[in-house]
């Protein structure tokens, strides 16, 4: 098969991000629409080496607002898409162990409940103990739960969206390299391939933690970085109920959560540089099992089955960018989700289609999530960041 000379959009990424965005921009009836995927399968970056956890539970409005429209979709994709998102509403356990994280998480919890989160509540200890009995609640001053947080299925969310954008008329080419990008008088004019050129005058930039490479080759600097993130999944810990809540200690950010029979477990190294690998830091490995045990003990009991790293999609605010860029017309980026991306993977090919074809996102304003922030000094930080 031949790559195609031209087409009217092109998507850089065959993550759950490319997937989307050629989903909504299909069904739009956008015109030719090319996804270019370097990969053989979709959704092998940062898609494929994530924990599942989808919430509502953050800090700024723009998030909650992208979760609400997402964790929708989530629950009816099946009637949408014909395919489940394994979409699990276990709920996620936030385990607070300062004065002033409390304070912090109570005034998000008002936001929250104001924006229509109407069911995330704070559990005083007691309340913690008769939900999460396994759990050493040692030090925890209180926590916030939200029963319809939970786990979803990454993969099948992807090929969900790019199965219905296939039918819809999208090409999602595959082995598919992008080593270049072409301008012409301050616009998008072609990208360069292993497999060929092909003009366009719109570029979407889906590329994840690779999304800054793919900027530069357009002259743009996108602040992104790679951030190695690692878990394991233990094999079977049947006195783990399978609708144990997403639990997070948020001082250190230890996560578990039911995985398959057993637990994945996992936690950030605030120490870990970036970098693109996907190798396991094992000294680390060992920290997060030792703090795993002293809040759930009864992990001695099971066995590590595999260690996973994948990348984190890092920028300076922990927000995504969702925009055009202002220094070069038809080049969008949809990427730098930091850590939290593939929940909002719905909301983002939504309000890309509408910046594409529009000039402007209707459904979420997110004219704050621009690229030019970074350089103006308008960030808009993410504290719940896992
Ligand atoms: C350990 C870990 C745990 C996580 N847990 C969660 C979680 O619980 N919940 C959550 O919501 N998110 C989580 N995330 C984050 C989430 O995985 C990402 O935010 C999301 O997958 C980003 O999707 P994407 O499509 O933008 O990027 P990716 O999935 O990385 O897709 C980018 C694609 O671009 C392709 N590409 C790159 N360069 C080129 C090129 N030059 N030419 C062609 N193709 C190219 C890559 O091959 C890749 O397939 C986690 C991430 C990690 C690493």
């Amino acid at each position: 098969m031949t790559l195609p000379k031209t087409a009217d959009i092109v998507i850089i990424g065959g993550g759950c991000m490319g997937a989307s965005v050629a989903y909504h921009l299909a069904q739009r009836g956008a015109g030719k629409i090319v996804l270019l995927e370097r990969e053989k399968f979709l959704g092998m970056g940062s898609t494929g080496r994530n924990a599942g956890g989808v919430r509502h539970q953050f800090s700024t409005e723009v998030n909650v607002r992208l979760s609400l429209f997402s964790l929708d979709v989530f629950a009816r994709f099946e009637e949408l898409f014909g395919v489940s998102a394994g979409y699990h509403p276990i709920g996620y356990l936030f385990l607070l162990t300062t004065p002033s994280e409390v304070a912090i998480f109570q005034a998000n919890l008002a936001m929250q409940q104001r924006l229509g989160v109407t069911n995330a509540r704070y559990l005083a200890p007691h309340e913690i103990a008769s939900l999460v009995p396994h759990v050493n609640l040692d030090g925890v001053l209180g926590a916030t739960f939200c029963p319809t947080d939970g786990l979803a299925d990454p993969n099948s969310v992807t090929q969900g969206y790019a199965s219905a954008a296939r039918k819809l008329g999208a090409q999602i080419e595959m082995e598919t390299l992008v080593t270049g990008i072409v301008t012409e008088r301050g616009r998008v004019a072609a990208v360069e391939t292993n497999r060929g050129s092909l003009a366009t005058r719109v570029i979407v930039n889906c590329a994840g933690p690779w999304a800054a490479h793919i900027g530069a080759m357009a002259g743009l600097a996108i602040p992104i970085v790679p951030v190695r993130r690692q878990f394991f999944v233990t094999d079977a810990l049947p006195q783990i109920p399978r609708a144990h809540p997403m639990t997070i200690e948020f001082a250190t950010s230890l996560y578990f959560h039911p995985e398959g029979a057993g637990l994945l477990v996992g936690m950030a190294n605030p120490r870990e540089q970036p970098g693109d690998t996907y190798a396991i830091d094992e000294a680390f490995h060992w920290q997060t099992l030792e703090r795993a045990l002293y809040r759930l003990p009864l992990l001695e009991h099971a066995r590590v089955a595999r260690q996973i790293a994948g990348l984190y999609e890092v920028t300076p605010d922990a927000h995504p960018i969702l925009a055009p860029a202002r220094a070069l017309e038809g080049f969008y980026i949809a990427a730098g989700f930091s850590g939290h991306g593939f929940q909002h993977a719905p909301a983002t090919g939504q309000v890309m289609s509408e910046l594409v074809l529009d000039g402007a996102a209707r459904t979420i304003d997110v004219t704050m999530l621009d690229l030019e922030r970074f350089a103006e000094g308008r960030l808009v930080r993410e504290v719940n960041v896992v």
